[in-house]
């Protein structure tokens, strides 16, 4: 699993690897790069790596020395991993006070290093950015930081130009689909494909919406966007239904790539051009197409786009998804009059 994820970051695996031979190793890497590329696998594997005692000559952990079986079974006491204590929260200064206390008491284990992961960085507070500065600042001896970031924009400019940035670039998509394959052989290569398609490329995502069986909601979200264009139902009632089914992000995520598709669509003057959706993404088009003007369309893209940056922050988040289905509606009505 490990070799085959990183497989395609191997040219940053190597050079850190460099580094670290060398004794040169920033003591702060921040991973960044799209969601569902494999950060945090990455990150995993550098953890168990820099506390292994005899990692081989590409630099992966052996995986059965002492401490290698320590951190498979989630009992390395070297090992912090730091994230919001519920998903979607932030990391508040309490958790980052209790893990700089951490990071400055010797460690366990006279080999090795003490190795603290923190994901998703950019969810720390202001306050708790802060706290974590000194570490930064001061490094501990033998500690290693790892901060994973999908937003890295969104970390403190001070803490940024503290840590070594490691960008992890998405796969090739012949390489994300051979990949994709070999984990599940038995999927048919057409499920790899609309997955990949519906999350951008990104190969973990896809995975874990093969695994969920959650591939089916694009038919859906289609249907609704084609009702509400046709003057029928609720914008209201979906909005709602949406946000209970899938969650806001995944929606918005899933509508602003459909909205570029459906731009693309549209500035080729339909039928030429091929859509990067495939299947039942593509009915939809030529009714939509003309209703649609593209210059109301970019209007209403920039408005998901703002909404798809604020949704992680969003009080309200069953309120901005109305207001993208009430948008979408107004875009049919005022081409109307
Ligand atoms: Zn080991």
């Amino acid at each position: 699993m490990l070799e085959a994820v990183t497989h395609w970051h191997r040219s940053a695996w190597d050079s850190l690897w460099t580094a670290r031979r060398q004794g040169r190793l920033h003591h702060a890497l921040l991973l960044t790069g799209p969601r569902g590329v494999g950060k945090s696998v990455f990150a995993r594997a550098l953890s168990q790596s820099l506390l292994c005692r005899e990692p081989d000559e590409q630099g992966q952990a052996c995986g059965h020395c002492s401490t290698c079986s320590l951190f498979l079974a989630g009992t390395h006491p070297d090992f912090r991993w730091l994230q919001p204590l519920e998903e979607g929260k932030t990391i508040r200064i309490d958790q980052v006070r209790e893990l700089v206390r951490y990071v400055y008491i010797s460690r366990q284990y006279e080999v090795g290093s003490k190795v603290v992961v923190v994901e998703p960085a950019d969810r720390m507070t202001v306050e708790s950015a802060n706290a974590l500065l000194k570490t930064l600042e001061e490094p501990a001896p033998f500690t290693h930081l790892i901060l994973i970031s999908d937003a890295p924009a969104r970390l403190p400019a001070t803490i940024r130009s503290r840590c070594q940035a490691v960008p992890l670039q998405m796969p090739e998509r012949s390489v994300a689909l051979a990949w994709l394959k070999a984990q599940l052989p038995d999927c048919p290569e057409d499920q790899w494909v609309r997955a990949l398609d519906l999350v951008g490329g990104a190969p973990l995502v896809a995975m874990q919406r093969v695994q969920q069986g959650g591939l089916d909601y694009s038919t859906r979200l289609l249907d609704d966007l084609q009702t509400l264009a046709l003057g029928k139902g609720n914008p209201v009632q979906i909005a709602a239904q949406w946000r209970k089914d899938l969650g806001c992000a995944r929606v918005l995520d899933w509508l602003g790539r459909w909205l570029a598709d459906l731009i693309r669509y549209l500035g080729a003057g339909g039928g030429s051009c091929a859509p990067r959706f495939t299947g039942e993404a593509v009915k939809n088009l030529p009714m939509l197409s003309e209703r649609l003007d593209l210059k109301g369309l970019y209007g209403y893209w920039d408005y998901v786009r703002d909404a798809i940056r604020l949704a992680d922050s969003a009080v309200n988040d069953e309120l901005m998804l109305e207001g993208v289905l009430v948008g979408w509606c107004r875009l049919f009505h005022e081409r109307k009059n």
